[in-house]
C-alpha cells in the first residue's frame, strides 16, 4: 500500500492535533509495512504571513498530486478585519471547491468513556453512533441569482437530479457497511427542491435492497436527534440542514475537540478535525488530538479501503479514552489533565 498524504497543519491548534494524527499513522505504516508518504504544506494564516496568498499555488498543487488532504484547521483572529480575499478562511473554501468533494461525512458517537462529559443525559445518548451524510456543494450556499439590492435579499435554493443521486449513494453505500438504515431529512412540506431530493432519494434506495430508508422533517428530525439518536444510523441531508444538523449532533459526543470528519467524492478526498484553530489554547500543548486522529482513521476507511487499520485506530481510541486518559476539554475545571502529546502516544502505543 502506497499512499502520498499532503499534511496540511494550519492555524491555531491545527498543527498540534495534525502532528498526533501523523504520528498514529505512521505507527500503523511502520507495523504493517505500508509506505505511507507525506507532504507538508501551508494554508490559511499561516501560508499568508509566508507567502501572500490563503492558499499558495505550490500547496494546491501538492494537494492535488496527493491521494489525500489532511487538515488541521484554518483561522486566526489577526486576520478578522481584512478584507474577505485576504483571510485565512478563503484558504481554505478555495481548497475545498478545487478538491471537489461533493459529500461531507461525519460520523458523531458517545463514548461510554466520556459518559460524564455530554451534556445530555447518558440514558438518551448511550450507544448512539450515527453517520451524517450532507450534500456539500449544491443548494442555498451555491444557488444563483443571490445578492442584495436595495432593500431585499435573494438568496437561491436548486438542486438537480444528478446532485442528490450521487450524494445518496454516498449514503446508501454507508449504511450498508453499518446498522443498514438510512433516514433522508428534508423539508418536502413545503420545498420543491425537497421533493425532488425525497424522490431521487427514494429511487436510489432501490438499488439497495438490504437498507431501510425513512424520510424525516427537518424540523422534528432536530428534536428527535437529541431526544433519541439511538434510533439513527445514516442522516442524509442537503448542505443548510446538513450544515445545522452536524453541529447539533456534535453535542451528543461531549466536546468538539473529538469530531472527525471526511469530504469524499471529488479529485480527491479530504481529512479534517471537525473544530477550529481554537486560538484560544493553540501553543499550550493542550487541545484534543482525537477528532485529527478519528480524522486519519476515515482516511484509512475511505480513502485507502484499509477498513482492518480504521478501526484499530478507533479502539486504540476508545482504549486510551477508558484508561482515563483526558484532554484538559474534557475534565471538569480543577481536576488533572493530559497534554495533547500524552494522548496521541498513549493513541500512537496502542495501534
Ligand atoms: P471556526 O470558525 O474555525 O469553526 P470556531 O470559532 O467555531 O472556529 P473553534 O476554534 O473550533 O471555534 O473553538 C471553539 C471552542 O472549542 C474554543 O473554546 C476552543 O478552545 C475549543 N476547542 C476547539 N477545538 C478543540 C480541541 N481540539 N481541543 C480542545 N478544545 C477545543
Ligand atoms: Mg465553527
Amino acid at each position: 500500500m502506497k499512499l502520498k498524504i499532503a499534511v496540511l497543519g494550519g492555524d491555531g491548534v491545527g498543527p498540534e492535533v495534525t502532528a498526533e494524527a501523523v504520528r498514529v499513522l505512521r505507527a500503523i505504516a511502520n507495523v504493517n509495512g505500508y509506505e505511507f508518504q507525506f507532504t507538508e504544506a501551508e494554508v490559511g494564516g499561516v501560508a499568508i504571513r509566508k507567502h501572500g496568498s490563503p492558499l499558495p499555488e505550490k500547496t494546491l498543487h501538492t494537494c492535488l498530486e496527493s491521494d489525500a488532504v489532511l487538515l488541521g484547521a484554518v483561522g486566526h483572529p489577526e486576520f478578522d478585519s481584512m478584507p474577505r480575499d485576504k483571510k485565512p478562511e478563503t484558504g481554505l473554501l478555495a481548497l475545498r471547491q478545487a478538491l471537489g468533494g461533493f459529500a461531507n461525512l461525519r460520523p458523531v458517537q458517545a463514548y461510554a468513556a466520556l459518559s460524564d462529559s455530554s451534556p445530555i443525559k447518558q440514558e438518551l445518548v448511550f450507544g448512539a453512533d450515527v453517520m451524517i451524510v450532507r450534500e456539500l456543494l449544491g443548494g442555498l450556499y451555491f444557488g444563483e441569482p443571490r445578492g442584495i439590492k436595495d432593500d431585499t435579499a435573494t438568496n437561491t435554493m436548486s438542486y438537480s437530479r444528478y446532485e442528490i443521486e450521487r450524494v445518496a449513494h454516498i449514503a446508501f453505500q454507508q449504511a450498508r457497511n453499518r446498522r443498514k438504515k438510512v433516514t433522508s431529512v428534508d423539508k418536502a412540506n413545503v420545498l420543491e427542491c425537497s421533493q425532488l431530493w425525497r424522490l431521487v432519494v427514494t429511487e436510489v434506495a432501490k438499488q439497495y435492497s438490504d437498507v431501510k430508508l425513512e424520510h424525516a422533517y427537518v424540523d422534528s428530525f432536530a428534536m428527535r436527534l437529541i431526544q433519541a439518536p439511538t434510533a439513527f444510523d445514516v442522516v442524509l441531508t442537503e448542505n443548510l440542514f446538513g450544515d445545522i444538523l452536524s453541529d447539533e449532533a456534535a453535542v451528543i459526543g461531549g466536546s468538539l475537540g473529538l469530531l472527525a470528519s471526511a469530504t469524499i467524492g471529488g479529485e480527491v478526498d479530504l481529512y479534517e478535525p471537525v473544530h477550529g484553530s481554537a486560538p484560544d489554547i493553540a501553543g499550550k500543548g493542550i487541545a484534543n488530538p482525537v477528532g485529527a486522529i478519528n480524522s486519519v482513521a476515515m482516511l484509512l476507511r475511505h480513502t485507502a479501503k484499509l477498513e482492518q487499520d480504521a478501526r484499530l485506530i478507533e479502539s486504540a481510541v476508545n482504549a486510551v479514552l477508558l484508561d482515563g486518559y483526558r484532554t484538559k476539554d474534557l475534565v471538569p475545571s480543577a481536576r488533572k489533565f493530559n497534554t495533547t502529546a500524552e494522548v496521541g502516544s498513549a493513541i500512537e502505543r496502542q495501534c
